[in-house]
């Protein structure tokens, strides 16, 4: 059950990837990753995920509907902890790596994470050394980026990280379900919360 679920997801992630250059031009996609066979970890975030019906139709609406179907299966991850970002942070957000060095699919030089943050959250500035897109799945985030312009992004919006470049995100309109790319030096870091 997992596991279809999985490769469903793995297969609607690679058809997103594909049509979508910002995401295709940014590393390539590791053609057949090897299965890890990770056991679920629940968080809030995937009973949040769950719950939200995607809408529409195209690549975005497709992964939306595959992530649900995976996310009671899934390995949730926080990074932070409460210290660092509060209760009502932790109890509605949360990631998992699709594919990676300690994905559910295995890849040692790509990261790809399914992220999402509850409506009203403030992501705070932050920063680390792999380069990242963020790419919209569904909802909104206010994206802020040092040395650029505010942006609120909606379905289909992208958001790229250089090295170190700080970054904070805003659930100023509802929740968001992201994809997050990684690569380059740092892959095996974490981001680290700044303040400010
Ligand atoms: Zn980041």
């Amino acid at each position: 059950m997992s596991r279809a679920a999985f490769d469903a997801l793995l297969v609607a992630a690679r058809a997103l990837v594909a049509a979508r250059p910002v995401l295709a031009g940014f590393a390539p996609w590791p053609a057949a990753p090897a299965w890890a066979d990770l056991p679920p970890v629940a968080l809030p975030a995937g009973s949040l995920v769950g719950d939200w019906p995607a809408e529409g139709d195209g690549p975005e609406a497709d992964l939306h509907r595959a992530i649900r179907q995976a996310a009671p299966f899934a390995a949730w991850t926080r990074t932070y902890t409460e210290a660092e970002v509060g209760a009502r942070f932790l109890e509605n957000y949360g990631y998992f790596e699709l594919v990676g060095p300690t994905g559910h699919y295995r890849c040692p030089d790509l990261r790809a994470y399914v992220a999402y943050w509850g409506a009203g959250l403030d992501y705070g500035w932050h920063s680390h050394e792999a380069e990242e897109v963020y790419f919209v799945v569904s909802g909104h985030g206010l994206f802020r980026s040092e040395g650029e312009e505010d942006a609120l992004l909606g379905r289909g919006g992208a958001r790229i990280h250089r090295a170190n470049q700080r970054h904070a995100l805003g659930m100023v309109r509802g929740p968001i379900l992201t994809l997050v790319l990684w690569r380059g030096p740092g892959l095996g870091g974490r981001a680290e919360i700044q303040g400010g």
